[in-house]
């Protein structure tokens, strides 16, 4: 028996990274799961691994269509919706002076938008399946600010934010919404930018090492499970301690 047999989960950029890891995991659990992505490719590759369990579905999280489409798919193909994960993210620099604008609105309408976008399209099915849960993925950018990335760790806070209101006016409907807030995890988006850095920030944690998409997957899936029946609007740091405090004489 898997803790999610007989379940259907919908995640959001759910091609590699996180996202794919999340996937694997659920499927291993018995979850029947859609991969939404604009990542075809990768996308369709993982859910022709996973089999009959998994479905790939084209989505941008920009879209509202795009939304409806994708819970429309999971439904049709699945019969029911019980899970929604908002994993899809992107970043960039955004430096207060001389950044772009248009890019500080590309990362906004991603991480920001593109969490309301979801909730928005699948808080219907969940509910018409007799509740479940949502997990948005912020970061502990959604907690601390980071110098440079001003569009990133603004659209992070507002998915903490987001997440509480979800939970208030989701909870009468038996839909639990929190929030998850990875710390420096080894997936494409830390290492196309900066392979090079990956060793330093690894030595700047105080468990000494990146976390890895698996550290993040046991606690959306616990988070998604009944394990948390109590857990509403609350937010889960998983960072190896960066945001406990500093500790510059013990090094
Ligand atoms: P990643 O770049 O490997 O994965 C992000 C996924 O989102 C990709 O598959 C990408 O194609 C998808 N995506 C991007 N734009 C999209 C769109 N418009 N519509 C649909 N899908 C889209 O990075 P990751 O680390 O796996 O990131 C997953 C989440 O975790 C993101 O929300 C990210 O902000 C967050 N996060 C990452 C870290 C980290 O250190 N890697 C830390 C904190 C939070």
């Amino acid at each position: 028996m898997g803790r999610f047999d007989g379940k259907v989960a919908l995640v959001s950029g759910g091609a590699r990274g996180q996202g794919g890891r999340e996937v694997e995991r659920f499927a291993e659990e018995g979850a029947r799961v859609v991969v939404g992505d604009v990542l075809k490719d990768a996308g369709e590759e993982l859910a022709g691994r996973i089999g009959d369990a998994a479905r790939f579905v084209s989505l941008d999280v920009t879209s509202p269509d795009s939304w409806g489409e994708a819970v429309r798919a999971a439904t049709d193909a699945f019969g029911r919706l019980d899970v929604l994960v908002n994993n899809a993210g992107v970043a960039g620099y955004t430096p207060i002076i001389d950044g772009d604008v248009d890019e500080y609105l590309r990362i906004i309408t991603v991480n920001q938008l593109g969490v309301y976008l979801g909730m928005r399209a699948a808080a219907p099915a969940i509910k018409e399946a007799g509740g479940g849960a949502i997990v948005n993925i912020s970061s502990i950018d959604g907690i601390i600010g980071m110098p440079g990335l001003s569009g990133y760790v603004s659209s992070k806070f507002a998915v903490r934010g987001l997440t509480k209101v979800a939970a208030l006016e989701l909870a009468r409907y038996g839909i639990r919404v929190n929030s998850v807030h990875p710390g420096y995890i080894d997936t494409p988006m830390i290492r196309e930018p900066m392979d090079t850095m990956a060793d330093d920030l690894a030595r700047s944690v105080p468990l000494r090492r990146l976390g890895t998409p698996s550290d993040i997957a046991d606690m959306v899936l616990f988070l998604a499970s009944d394990a948390s029946s109590y857990c509403t609007g609350a937010e889960f740091v998983i960072d190896g301690g960066v945001i406990a405090g500093h500790s510059p004489a013990v090094g």
